[in-house]
């Protein structure tokens, strides 16, 4: 059985993204989106609920694109 390429869109800029070992800042296509997407998750400028959050509930999803160290 060969690898099957999975292929993603980067959050930030939608680009095609292969989602494998070298790809270290999947599923964003690169260091500048990656960094670009966490400013907006602090500033408040992504999609979030209508609904008002405490910052102290606000949790930020951890561990599947954080890059595993080799
Ligand atoms: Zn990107």
């Amino acid at each position: 059985m060969s690898k099957t390429a999975t292929i993603i869109a980067c959050p930030t800029c939608k680009k095609s993204v292969a989602w494998n070992e070298k790809a270290i800042f999947r599923p964003f296509c690169s260091e500048r989106c990656k960094l670009i997407d966490l400013g907006e998750w602090a500033s408040g400028g992504h999609s979030i609920p209508a609904e008002p959050v405490l910052p102290e509930d606000f949790d930020v999803p951890a561990g599947s694109d954080l890059p595993e160290q080799y």
